[in-house]
């Protein structure tokens, strides 16, 4: 069992945002919240789809 964590120590830390509209096949990432929120409520406004802005974990970005 592998006891050294000095490689997980910090890998970035950061996190990605992925902006999704329910409406359609709108999709967008950004690298922070407030660019996520600025995407979906202009998609939300031209369009009046339902938009979600989903954090993603760093780690799922390397599978
Ligand atoms: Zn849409």
């Amino acid at each position: 069992m592998l006891t050294n964590r000095e490689s997980t120590e910090t890998d970035g830390g950061l996190k990605q945002f992925l902006v999704q509209c329910e409406g359609c096949s709108f999709e967008h990432t950004a690298d922070d919240r407030d660019e996520a929120m600025a995407i979906g409520t202009d998609h939300q406004q031209k369009t009046r789809h339902e938009v979600v802005a989903l954090e993603v974990p760093p780690a799922l970005r390397r599978a």
